[in-house]
């Protein structure tokens, strides 16, 4: 038996929790940290200078040589940049190390070469860091020894912001304080704040380093850009939440205490559907800091793969043919008196805060579901949104069978008098309990699920930060708040204007609501009867961010600024094209280097077989009619290597970042497929030990 790891001795050992805040730190300072972490504002310089001299000396005491502002910039992943903590050595050579509270609080990384889609120009490079004092810092530990993570906002020296956290917390308050307003009608006056939760559940895939290491298409483009199907696939689901292979635990129990000295709360994990897939799920937590360790999930991933010879794919299709990863975004919101505002409690007909709160997430969600959806797009995602797997494009609501029939009494007569209930769960076995059913089963297929207590938003990439599709959801529910707490604030009979409402909302916008098969070829004809958007890819979802609606709704409250929202449009045509072209030109390299070389070989053996068994007299048919398989499909993949050659050139020529997006979708990447497909089809037929690159059957079964 390996060593037994206790988790409450390691958990969150490498973070500067309140706990060692409050056991350091002289308690006026403690309660200015707390007072400011709780309800905004600035510490005061002592103060800083205090906690910044605490938070020195445990990290020192900790290994910690250096620190960084650990901040999120446009490119959907962290940025760090590590500053020792020396100063000038004193006259005797001595070094005292050094960290003040302005050093904590506020960094210029000159981060100038991060995308911003213009916003701001290198002349005028001045970026600053900011830090979160609601997230934690934490020591990051690895082969450059330990670091201190600060984590920060990065904003332009104007006030734009440069990353997805600036944002994401701007619609935190929004949505905090639309709802407060909304709850002090109903008569909850102690409440104060509303705190958006979010739990991430993160997919993920394990190859072997070395198979890896061979193939420039992981390691370029985080994917296969060519390989044949392997002979077993996922039909057999006998992986999805199979018995977890060794090698993979090792990886898996080393990830957790990693995570777990992290302060991160990894609970679950499992197999998934595809052959080497997996899953970690987290506990939920306040939507920053779950956005903050979900980056600190991937990342760690992918350092203890390394650990273990393997890699971490954390693209969202990294094999053709078997399932995609992606990211459940389970969210809710929690007063700071405790109460989940999505639980819908025993008599959830009868509980018309609930009902009301309900009414205003689908009015939300049917107002913005292009919004929402763009909010999950990547180019990696359209492998699965819209394109061969599921969930598809089309946001639609999930309620189950209980709130749905709810929904439909209220939309018909005002009111909800009955109510659904599960009944009992019946195993047929006599020594198995009967246990209560739930009164609403899942739906596996819905983009954006009623799971119990929270909604589950399915539709996020596995590589993608959450920090977008959560600011989103806070923005327009926010939004639908302010509206209600607008009308119910100035209304005579508040019962009464509440039911109108409720009702008046869910009749405008039931058609979100869909319980069926959300994967079915009929679910995008009716999507499209009701007027539900369906929009297939990531650059066509982009404009969304800055149509008039998206505009205004952000600048209501103070979440994006139009210029904003323009830059971040900019920069998903820029991430596109630059994306497809890295994939091009792997495929290109891979094709004329690798793949044909090869079929030149394997030709070349078997015209010399054709040419020998017809000098010897004997019946060359077959040797022949393999070598026209070989050579037509050959002369396919070089006509369309060419093809992709002169259209990256093309590409190359196009100054419009928008204009060259839509180019690399619809002329480059049909040409990528036209190239897979006689190399996929030669890989079947190519002698294997003279096949350049492994195998989908090894990378997905040697792990
Ligand atoms: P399932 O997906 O099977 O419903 P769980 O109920 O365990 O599984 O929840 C999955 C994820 O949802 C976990 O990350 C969990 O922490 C998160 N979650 C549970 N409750 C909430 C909540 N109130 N707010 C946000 N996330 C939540
Ligand atoms: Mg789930």
């Amino acid at each position: 038996m390996s060593e037994v790891t206790h988790v409450e001795e390691i958990f969150a050992k490498n973070v500067f929790t309140l706990g060692k805040m409050k056991q350091r730190l002289p308690k006026e300072v403690f309660q200015e940290v707390k007072r400011v972490k709780d309800y905004g504002g600035e510490l005061s310089k002592t103060a800083a200078n205090v906690v910044a001299g605490v938070i020195k000396d445990w990290a020192i005491e900790n290994g910690a040589t250096h620190y960084t502002h650990w901040f999120q910039p446009l490119t959907g992943i962290t940025a760090e940049k590590h500053d020792a903590f020396i100063a000038h050595p004193d006259e005797m050579g001595n070094m005292i190390t050094e960290f003040s509270g302005k050093e904590l609080i506020k960094g210029e990384p000159d981060a100038s070469s991060f995308p911003s889609g213009g916003l701001r120009a290198t002349f005028e490079a001045r970026g600053y860091t900011v830090w979160d004092i609601t997230s934690p810092v934490f020591l990051k530990e690895g082969s450059m020894g330990v670091i201190l993570c600060i984590p920060t906002a990065f904003c332009s020296y104007t006030g734009e912001a440069l990353d997805k956290k600036t944002p994401l917390l701007r619609s935190m308050e929004a949505v905090s304080k639309q709802a407060v307003r909304l709850l002090h009608l109903f008569g909850n006056d102690k409440v104060t704040r509303v705190i958006p939760s979010v739990g991430a559940e993160q997919e993920y895939f394990l190859v072997d380093e070395g198979l890896y290491k061979r193939r420039q298409d992981l390691m370029f483009a985080g994917r296969t850009l060519f390989g044949a199907p392997a002979p077993k696939g996922q039909e057999l689901d006998d992986h999805y939440f199979g018995v977890i292979r060794e090698r993979v635990g090792g990886f898996m129990k080393d990830l957790n205490e990693e995570l777990w000295k992290l302060g991160v709360t990894a609970k679950t994990q499992h197999n998934e559907v595809a052959p080497a897939q997996h899953e970690l799920a987290p506990i939920y937590e306040t939507a920053n800091i779950a956005v903050d360790h979900n980056q600190i999930v991937m990342e760690t991933m992918k350092r203890v793969a390394g650990q273990h010879n393997l890699r971490c794919l954390l693209h969202e299709k990294p094999y053709a043919g078997v399932n995609g990863s992606g990211k459940h975004d389970n969210w809710s919101l929690t007063t700071d008196t405790g109460k989940n505002l999505l639980d819908p409690g025993l008599t959830p007909n009868e509980n018309i805060q609930f009902l009301l709160v309900l009414a205003s997430i689908l009015k939300a969600v049917d107002t913005h579901a292009d919004l929402l959806r763009q909010s999950a797009a990547d180019v990696g995602n359209d492998h699965r949104l819209g394109a061969d797997e599921a969930p598809p494009a089309i946001i639609s609501v999930f309620l189950g069978e209980q709130l749905e029939d709810v929904v439909k009494q209220l939309v018909e007569t005002g009111e909800a008098t009955s109510l659904k209930e599960g009944g009992k769960l019946r195993t047929g076995v006599s020594t198995l309990p009967d246990t209560p059913k739930d009164a609403t089963d899942r739906n596996r297929t819905s983009p954006f699920a009623f799971t119990g207590n929270k909604f589950e938003f399915r539709m996020v990439g596995s590589s993608d930060s959450i920090a977008d599709p959560n600011t989103t959801l806070n923005a327009i529910v926010a939004e639908a708040f302010c509206e209600a707490a607008d009308r119910l604030e100035g209304a005579e009979d508040f019962e009464l204007a509440v039911h109108d409402l409720i009702k008046e909302y869910l009749t405008e916008h039931q058609r979100i609501i869909f319980n069926g098969n959300g994967y079915s070829e009929e679910w995008v004809r009716e999507a499209e009867r009701r007027g539900l958007p369906n929009i297939r890819s990531t650059i066509e979802a982009a404009a969304t961010l800055t149509s008039d609606r998206t505009v205004a709704l952000f600048e209501k409250f103070g979440i994006f600024t139009r210029s904003e929202l323009e830059s971040r449009e900019e920069i998903v045509y820029e991430t596109y094209a630059k994306t497809i072209n890295i994939e091009a030109l792997t495929m290109i390299d891979m094709a004329g280097k690798q793949i044909i070389p090869a079929v030149v070989t394997y030709a070349g053996t078997l015209a010399e077989t054709v040419n020998a068994l017809r000098s010897a007299g004997v019946n060359e048919a077959t040797e022949s009619l393999l070598l026209t398989d070989v050579t037509e499909r050959l002369t396919a993949m070089k006509t369309a290597l060419d093809e992709l050659i002169s259209a990256e050139k093309e590409a190359a020529g196009i100054k419009d970042e928008k204009e060259k997006a839509f180019y690399y979708k619809d002329t480059v990447r049909p040409v990528m497929d036209r190239l897979r497909k006689p190399a996929d089809e030669l890989e079947m037929i190519v002698d294997s030990r003279l096949w350049p690159i492994p195998t989908y059957g090894e990378l997905m079964f040697e792990v």
